[in-house]
């Protein structure tokens, strides 16, 4: 092994790679896409091409969705299957994602420029909890009997809504997937999903596990394809019940729009954040600067929760900065696929280039810069690791999300005029407050809004726990059984008795 280099490796897999279809999936079959369009995929740590993948659009998302509706027809095998069943056909996709793991990890990590390590412990496992926790919960989705007035019986059932439109992004291609397919799969309704163009490749690979698993066809059907055609084609379609996307804000909005414009199928979102997070001077010093850290480093700062507002109280704020800095300067930039490497390169060119642009605008508008600043290397998309000090509330890099390496810290004196800044912002999906003191982590807890508050840790997400935004950053939760009724359909069902007793 000692003589393999990373770059063999990376041969190696995408040559084992190219023995699988990289075609849309519609009832359980590979597909070319109807305009005959395909479209290239890259790797972000190099520039290169990987592959090409047949681009989906409004036509294929017609047969997908032709596909899922016939899929879930009354009588069909998919909707007279015992919940029970579901719950082991997610608990079998999970084992083979399991088997498969290295490979999934391996393109995960070629494909959208993710740390390797990264990819195989925390996006594969995560992938695997969420699966598991989903098939556990199948067979208990209970509605309930209801004491209502007159001589009546009433009881509740959770339907599956029907077909589920899933629009994801780029950062957690696998995660993401997972997240949308298992509540939905596990609720019993049908799925058309559509990968991000960047990385489309475990999507696809995806389908070939769904159908080993024994999934009907046409019960999940992946659309590789673009935004502006296949995703609007799915918001915009008449014959789907819901959609879900995780994505910007700015294409959240479109989602809506196209929803209200269309058959007003339900709408989950999971878009952006600006999250604060606050350090105070009673706070674990070593344990803040760590978690301020990772949560805004991890993935190259490409996550809706990065901790990219930090408020550090006045008498630590130079001592913090200091450590920041310090630990910012240790990572190693390089392939993300070589184990000693911890910060890989941006998902494209156009990020990039938003994030140098923002870099830019907040040495202009006088933030301090305190280390990185601009690219790295010679090929690929790497930008330093970038830390900003003396950051005002009004600067660019402290109102937009940058979802990328730059940490801005910022200053407060007081809890009154911490929590207003901290709230002073559209977004709300995530919240920390770093501190000793029981009743000022609770006034937080309650004060700050924000789909997820944490106290003295950071990024901490879990299956089990709902996760979601507040104001601009979402609607609705997904994961925890928050997460699983948002795709079922409450019916009340009332039936006239002769005589009730109590
Ligand atoms: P990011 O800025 O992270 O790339 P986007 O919101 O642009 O996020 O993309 C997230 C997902 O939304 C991708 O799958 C993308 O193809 C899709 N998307 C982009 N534009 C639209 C649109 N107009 N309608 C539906 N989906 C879209």
């Amino acid at each position: 092994a000692s003589s393999l280099s990373v770059n063999d490796l990376e041969e190696a897999i995408i040559l084992l790679f190219y023995g699988y279809s990289k075609q849309i999936f519609i009832n359980n079959e590979w597909h070319d896409s109807t305009s005959g369009k395909k479209f290239t995929v890259y790797n972000p740590a190099t520039g290169d091409k990987i592959c090409e993948v047949e681009e989906g659009d409004k036509e294929d998302v017609d047969k997908a969705v032709k596909a899922a509706r016939k899929a879930f027809q009354l009588g069909s095998p998919w909707r007279t299957m015992d919940a029970s069943e579901r719950g082991r056909l997610l608990y079998k996709l999970a084992d083979l994602i399991e088997r498969d793991r290295l490979l999934l990890a391996t393109m995960e990590s070629i494909d959208g420029g993710k740390l390797f390590s990264t990819a195989y412990n925390m996006d594969l496992g995560g992938c695997l909890r969420t699966l598991r926790y989903c098939a556990g919960w199948a067979d208990k989705v209970q509605g309930r009997t209801i004491p209502m007035d007159g001589n009546f019986f009433t009881f509740t059932r959770l339907e599956p809504i029907g077909v589920c439109g899933q629009i994801i992004p780029w950062n957690f291609p696998l995660v993401m997937f997972v997240w949308k397919i298992a509540p939905a799969l596990c609720c019993g309704n049908t799925v058309v999903i559509k990968p991000a163009e960047e990385t489309p490749l475990t999507a696809i690979y995806m389908g070939s596990l769904i159908k080993e698993a024994g999934f009907p066809p046409g019960v999940v059907n992946i659309v590789p394809g673009f935004g502006s055609t296949a995703g609007a084609a799915i918001s915009h379609h008449m014959d789907i019940d819901k959609v879900s996307f995780t994505g910007s804000t700015q294409v959240g909005k479109l989602i809506k729009e196209a929803a209200g414009k269309s058959n007003l199928k339900r709408v989950t979102l999971e878009l952006g954040g600006k999250s604060p997070n606050i350090i105070f001077a009673d706070a674990d010093l070593d344990s803040a600067v760590a978690f301020a850290h990772n949560g805004l480093f991890y993935h190259q700062g490409q996550c809706c929760i990065a901790s990219s507002r930090i408020f550090v109280e006045e008498p630590i704020y130079e001592e913090f900065v200091r450590r920041s800095v310090e630990q910012a300067k240790k990572i190693v930039l390089g392939d993300p696929l070589s184990s000693c490497v911890n910060q890989g390169p941006q998902i494209n060119k156009a990020q990039f280039h938003k994030i140098l642009d923002l870099i830019e605008s907040g040495k202009k508008e006088g933030a301090k810069l305190e280390c990185g600043g601009g690219p790295w290397g010679d090929k690929g998309y790497f930008i330093q690791p970038t830390v900003f000090s003396n950051v005002t509330d009004g600067m660019r890099i402290a109102k937009e999300e940058i979802f990328g390496p730059v940490q801005q810290i910022m200053k407060f004196k007081t809890v009154d005029e911490v929590i207003e800044r901290a709230n002073n912002t559209h977004y709300g999906l995530a919240a920390a407050v770093f501190t000793k003191d029981l009743d000022k982590a609770l006034t937080f807890a309650t004060a700050l809004q924000a789909g997820t508050v944490w106290v003295n840790c950071y990024s901490a997400v879990s299956a089990q726990c709902p996760f979601g935004g507040f104001k601009m950053s979402g609607n609705g939760r997904e994961l925890g059984e928050y997460g699983i009724h948002e795709y079922t359909e409450v019916k009340t069902v009332t039936i006239k008795i002769p005589q009730k007793n109590s």
